[in-house]
């Protein structure tokens, strides 16, 4: 008998599923609204040409595959903390930030959630409701208890501010609140700079630890812009804080899984100690992270040609949705349906698009166009081509 006889099937990932179920649909024009990640207008996911080129020269250099150090390339993170706490961060002049290449923003996530785990063994932790599905698979699967902060208002297709603010306030001292820096998916609604710095009272009067998923950097505004909660938290005088930050969309490199773990300790000393016990961590799972894809980041970060190169190509991917967003909410007008105007004030890739399960089930069966029950909509995947189709597809479900 097999040793795994016990072992039943366990639940897919729903957006993965529903990837399948497209690749095998036949119908021309079938557009998948489900991914997270960001299309060109070709419907293709694009190579940068600011890695292209860092790409060109270390294939031409070809260079031998030793292990990196546990914690990563130093050339990676080092650019790492600049870009998350801006060049002229103090933090970093203290040298009180502790930053690990990690296997992905998910990798970053996970690490973090395991070293909170042994810093914090009896804490909770607070997710946005509703979050990212894996951050409770995350946070559930290191031990923690998970539970919700209020936030998404479907009434106002905004944020529910008060009752967020409300939420936070009832956490204990100590427990660990989730937050997405810019860009929040599922929603793709956010805090203001104003919001943020009353959150960022309530975190510090309540002694909340802040835990910043920074997935989308440059996607909603611009690098600085976006990274407002990071510093925010790092000029509030608060001690201890946790980024984990990605660069599978701000760089196109999904796969080459390239993110980041940083911890904020009170001095250089206590960086170091969290440092030791987060190498020790990462030993246990990885034992190292992958040298390809982090070449390729630090490649570009540290040169100020390729710099420059990738934030323009960042700004025409964010010009390219916020475009895809305001020919959205026009050609729906067009159709009658001008309640949709909300999609325009959201920020990054996602959208949560007010439609309901039944009308999700009628765009796939009656126009193959594939979106997540919930109703979120991914606009990066949204092209000239297909616009048309999927505006008259969503005009004649709503109806
Ligand atoms: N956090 C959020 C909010 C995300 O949306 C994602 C990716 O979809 C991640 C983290 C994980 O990023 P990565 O693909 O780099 O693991």
């Amino acid at each position: 008998m097999s040793h795994f006889a016990s072992v039943e099937m366990t639940p897919g990932d729903p957006i993965l599923g529903l990837t399948e179920a497209f690749v095998a649909d036949p119908r021309p024009g079938k557009v998948n609204l489900g991914v997270g990640i960001y299309y060109d207008e070709s419907g293709r996911i694009p190579v940068l040409r600011a890695v292209r080129q860092v790409e060109e020269a270390l294939a031409k250099e070809s260079l031998p595959r030793g292990y990196l150090p546990i914690d990563g390339l130093p050339a990676y993170t080092q650019a790492t903390q600049k870009l998350v706490f801006g060049p002229e961060s103090p933090l970093l002049a203290a040298g009180r930030v502790a930053t690990s290449q990690t296997i992905g923003g998910s990798g970053a996530l996970r690490v973090g959630a395991e070293l909170l785990k042994k810093a914090l063994p009896n804490a909770k932790v607070a997710i946005s409701s509703p979050s990212w599905e894996n951050h409770r698979v995350v946070f559930n699967a290191a031990g923690f208890e998970v539970v919700d902060y209020a936030y998404y208002d479907a009434a106002t297709h905004g944020v529910n501010f008060p009752g967020m603010l409300a939420d936070l306030n009832k956490l204990e001292p100590g427990t660990v609140v989730l937050l997405h820096a810019c860009c929040h998916n599922p929603t793709g609604v956010d805090l203001s700079a104003e919001q943020w710095k009353q959150v960022v009272a309530v975190v510090k009067d309540r002694k909340l630890l802040p835990f910043i998923d920074m997935a989308y950097q440059g996607f909603d505004k611009g690098i600085d812009e976006d990274a407002t909660a990071v510093r925010l938290f790092a000029a509030s005088g608060i001690e201890s804080f946790v980024v984990a930050n990605s660069y599978s969309k701000s760089f196109s490199l999904y796969g080459e899984r390239v993110g980041a773990l940083s911890i904020v300790g009170a001095t250089r000393d206590e960086a170091l100690r969290v440092q030791s016990l987060v190498k020790r961590i990462i030993r246990s799972i990885y034992s190292s992270p992958a040298t390809h894809g982090g070449a390729l980041v630090a490649g570009v970060l540290n040169s100020a040609e390729l710099r420059a190169l990738w934030e323009q190509e960042l700004t025409e991917m964010r010009e390219r949705i916020h475009a895809m967003r305001a020919g959205m909410v026009e050609k729906l007008a067009t159709h009658g349906a001008s309640q949709f105007s909300f999609i325009q004030k959201q920020a990054g890739m996602f959208s949560y698009s007010g439609l309901n399960k039944a009308q999700v089930d009628r765009l796939r069966e009656e126009h193959a166009i594939y979106a997540i029950g919930t109703g979120r909509i991914c606009v990066a995947a949204l092209n000239r081509n297909n616009l048309d189709n999927v505006v008259a597809a969503v005009a004649a479900v709503i109806r």
